[in-house]
């Protein structure tokens, strides 16, 4: 193994953010999304699922955050319910936030349950990119429909009101806040945003509002209209912290940026997670951004994410 793990003295040294996709695949159109949508959807398996938990027991990371998404619908998956069973069963209860971020179209009525019946921490942050109003928000998310995600999210709140585990639960928004040069609606100062939203979502039973700029993932989106955002020379947000991002095949990348999977870092089927992370290829990728050279990377070269 080629471990590299001393090397990296400024950056963390475990994996302590971990995103696992799922579902590969999503049934919406929204403006500026740069996931593949000609490929045919996927859905990890068990097994492959298992193997994942056993192996983070292997590298002692600190798993503050087990996304079970990177792009795509979650929600699609048909065994939503099993997932959260293995991560029970394998000693994450108490352990980790386990996140599902969700276009809030597809939640159905069992996933609601095994959720709130669940005794893990468990966060479901559903995605209101907009200004806080039905239009800017079906304008983005093409085929969304603003009533049924407000629908979903009361859903959810209400399912977890009086429940054992409730406390354990966390019902989060968030939004991309789009540059006023490429949208048709007005995009107010961000503090109004703030406060549209909390009026909004509020009431619903929403605990958490998360608010991000736009941005053009690693290139591969032409937002019209929009000023370049500056590319930083640095480590970008995954690296700083500790973050890897597994596919729905077992392949690894380095984040939930790249989805389109261009910068696969390593495969579970011959590699252990170990191997991966401590590996040639991300090892050279921190490298280069702690002396201030992403320019030189061809993907993060071209990655306006923060
Ligand atoms: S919900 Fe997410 S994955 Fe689906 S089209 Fe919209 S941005 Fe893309
Ligand atoms: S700079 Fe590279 S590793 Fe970081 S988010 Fe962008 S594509 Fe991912």
């Amino acid at each position: 193994m080629n471990s590299g793990k001393d090397n990296i003295v400024k950056l963390p040294v475990n994996i302590s953010h971990l995103d696992i996709e799922i579902v590969r695949g999503c049934f919406l159109k929204c403006r500026w999304c740069p996931l593949d949508k000609e490929q045919p959807y996927q859905f990890i398996g068990l097994d492959l699922f298992e193997k994942i938990i056993n192996a983070l027991h292997s590298v002692n990371g600190g798993y503050h955050k087990i996304d079970l998404f990177r792009g795509g619908e979650p929600f699609l998956h048909p065994d939503i319910k099993a997932l959260l069973s293995i991560l029970e069963a394998k000693g994450f209860v108490g352990k980790s936030i386990i996140g599902f971020f969700t276009n809030g179209m597809a939640v159905k009525h069992e996933q609601i349950k095994a959720i709130m019946e669940s005794s893990l921490n468990i966060e479901v942050v559903f995605s209101v990119d907009g200004v806080g109003t039905g239009e800017s928000f079906e304008y983005m998310r093409t085929g969304a429909k603003w009533e049924i995600v407000r629908k979903n999210i009361s859903l959810l709140s209400e399912a977890g009101k009086g429940s054992v585990y409730g406390a354990r639960k966390k019902i989060a928004v968030s939004t991309i806040i789009p540059h006023q040069d490429a949208v048709p609606f007005s995009v107010p100062k961000r503090e109004e945003i703030y406060e549209t939203f909390k009026k909004e979502f509020r009431p619903l039973g929403v605990d958490e509002f998360y608010f991000r700029d736009i941005h053009r993932y690693n290139g591969r989106v032409v937002i019209e209209g929009m000023p370049e955002r500056e590319i930083r020379s640095g480590p970008c947000c995954f690296v700083k912290r500790g973050g890897i991002s597994i596919l729905v095949d077992g392949r690894v990348s380095t984040c939930c940026g790249d989805l389109n999977n261009s910068l696969i870092i390593g495969d579970l089927s011959s590699e252990t997670l170990e191997e991966i992370f401590y590996g040639q290829s991300l090892l050279s990728i921190k490298e280069k951004m702690l002396k201030g050279e992403r320019s030189a990377l061809e993907i993060c070269g071209a990655c306006d994410l923060r």
